[in-house]
Order: C-alpha cells, then sequence, then structure tokens
C-alpha cells in the first residue's frame, strides 16, 4: 500500500505529547561513561564485550572512538583491556576474561548487580528461584549463571507449563525477575505461578527497576490522548519493546519502534491528532529531538511535556575508574 502524501504546510490541532522521564536511565548513563573513561585511561583499543547497551547509535558512536565490540571476551586478545556490559555477566564470563588475562571492567547494572546478589543469597539459603525473563536475553544470561542448578526461567505464562514437576513439592520457592519486564505482566505471571505454587515466597523489594517502572508509568499516562505512540529506541533493547506494548495496552491506537526519525513512515499519521513519544532507558535525547523535529515538519509542532516523576539516581563509575572524576 503506497503512503498518502501530506503535505508539511498543512498546520491543524496536531499535537505531540512528550512522556518524561524518558531515555537515558543512571545505569545505561554510567555504561557508556565507563567505555568512555576507559578509552582515555587506557587509549584505544577497548574492547566491550557485546554491545555496552542495547543501543545501535551509542555503539556505532564508541565504535568510532576505538571501541571494539566482541560476543565473548575470548574474542579478544590476550591482556586486553575489557567492559562488561551493563546487563552484567555470569562468573563464567569473569573466568573466560581472566584466563586471557584480560583486564576486565564490569560495568554491569548495579541494580542488576543488586538481583545477582539476590540469586546468590537465595541459592546459598537452599532456595529454587523462578526466574521470570526473556530467554536469551543478556541479562537473563548473566543473572541465571549465578546458580545454574537452582535457577529456572518462567519466560511468560506459557513458560510455566515447562517448569520442572518436582518444584511443585519444593518448600523453599521464590520468584526474582529480569530489570526491564512490564510490571503488569511480571504481576499476571505472578499470580499464576502462585496458583500452580501456593508456597511461592515474594522477593524482599522489586527487581524491575526504577527507570523501567517510571518509564512505562509515563508512557501510561499519555497513551489514551494518543492515537500514535512512537518509541525511539532499538529492537533488542527489552525496556524500549515493553514500552510499545504498554502503549498499546494503555489506549494508544497504534504504537511503533524506532531508531531513529528516518524510520518513521507518514502513513502512520492518517487521522492522528496527538502523537505520543516515549524513548528506551538506553536512548539518548538527541534521537529524540529528531523524532521532534521530523513530526513538527507534518505540522506537529505543538509539544507539550507529561512528567509523571522526577528521577535523580545517580551510579557512581566502577571504582578502577573513580579516580579520573
Ligand atoms: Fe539499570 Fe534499569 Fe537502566 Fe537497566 S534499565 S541499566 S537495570 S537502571
Amino acid at each position: 500500500m503506497s503512503s498518502p502524501v501530506i503535505s508539511p504546510e498543512i498546520k491543524t490541532g496536531k499535537k505531540i505529547l512528550l512522556a518524561a522521564p524518558r531515555g537515558y536511565c543512571a545505569g545505561v548513563d554510567r555504561a557508556v561513561e565507563t567505555v568512555e573513561r576507559a578509552l582515555e585511561e587506557y587509549g584505544a583499543p577497548v574492547y566491550v564485550r557485546k554491545e555496552i547497551v542495547h543501543n545501535r547509535y551509542v555503539v556505532d558512536t564508541l565504535a568510532e572512538k576505538g571501541a571494539i565490540f566482541v560476543d565473548q571476551a575470548s574474542d579478544a586478545p590476550e591482556g586486553a583491556n575489557m567492559v562488561f556490559s551493563a546487563h552484567g555477566v555470569s562468573p563464567a564470563v569473569h573466568a573466560e576474561a581472566a584466563a586471557k588475562n584480560i583486564k576486565a571492567i564490569d560495568a554491569a547494572c548495579p541494580l542488576v548487580t543488586k538481583v545477582h546478589n539476590e540469586v546468590k543469597r537465595f541459592d546459598k539459603q537452599g532456595f529454587h528461584i523462578l526466574f521470570i525473563g526473556h530467554q536469551g536475553h543478556e541479562e537473563v544470561e548473566g543473572t541465571m549463571g549465578h546458580s545454574i542448578e537452582k535457577t529456572h526461567l518462567v519466560d511468560g505464562v506459557a513458560g510455566i507449563d515447562t517448569l520442572p514437576e518436582f518444584l511443585a513439592d519444593e518448600p523453599n520457592l521464590i520468584w526474582l525477575s529480569q530489570t526491564t519486564l512490564s510490571v503488569d505482566e511480571t504481576m499476571e505471571i505472578v499470580k499464576e505461578l502462585k496458583a500452580k505454587y501456593p508456597q511461592l515466597q515474594d522477593p524482599p523489594s522489586d527487581d524491575i527497576c526504577y527507570a523501567t517502572q517510571n518509564r512505562q508509568v509515563a508512557v501510561k499516562a499519555i497513551a489514551e490522548r494518543c492515537e500514535l505512540m512512537i518509541v525511539v529506541g532499538s529492537k533488542n533493547s527489552s525496556n524500549s519493546v515493553r514500552l510499545v506494548e504498554v502503549a498499546k495496552q494503555n489506549g494508544a491506537d497504534n504504537a511503533y519502534l524506532v531508531d531513529y526519525a528516518r524510520e518513521i513512515d507518514p502513513a502512520w499519521f492518517e487521522g492522528v491528532e496527538t502523537i505520543g513519544i516515549s524513548s528506551g532507558a538506553s536512548v539518548p535525547e538527541i534521537l529524540v529531538q529528531g523524532v521532534v523535529e521530523r513530526l513538527a515538519e507534518f505540522g506537529y509542532d505543538d509539544v507539550e511535556e507529561v512528567t509523571s516523576a522526577a528521577e535523580k539516581i545517580v551510579f557512581a563509575l566502577p571504582r578502577v575508574l573513580r579516580h579520573k572524576d
């Protein structure tokens, strides 16, 4: 189907609602700065295991500055400087790096490390852990790697049926989760888990991080007023993908994920007065402003920011780089 021709000159009551908070969280800010500081301190190249954060623009920009992204720690040369991504790694990855004398800096978000510590603690206390998360996501691999024997992945409600049978008789059972899930969906999964395992205990605190929760609340606050929601973020960014789902579930007729303004299809604007914009926790604001400018070309130049929370959290850099502060 061909796109309708919409004249950039026509101005109507077209409006943009800009969700706040959006974009960079404290963990992403810290991880990106860790790579930048490591490049300053040690010089290029600095190797980075996996994408430092799940955003194409951020990865490409750091690569231009001298970061080399590799899939495994063992892909870097002997003795290299390496940063581990914000998503966290398992002890096996630390061992793999140590075997090649790699000087590793762990940029895992402290809120991911908190979940690692919970997994280690409950494993030690004799619990089996039902870990709610997405199969294949780096954070899930890193977290479950801290308790290979006793952690069982629950990927969606459908994943409950595939859990091992012995868990029904297991008295010490607790659930934990990936940090970037949909709050509503996770609670739905927990409800189903508790129906199957009445002995299931709740974690001591939320694992879904403040940034994920705040961005979902901010999208919910505007979704009903928007015919269209544009979320800036990459397809492999869990929290960004969740924002698209949250928008659709809470009143937006349509919602799309774009890495860049150039991916916006004018056909999406047909019959649309109000467009909501948000961005995932790994997205720099420059990309959101690119979308705002692109929409202005189509008459959406009345911008209202709707703020549902203030964020003041900042994480210190990894210790080895702190003297550069
Ligand atoms: Fe940390 Fe949450 Fe940001 Fe992930 S989204 S880096 S867990 S603050």
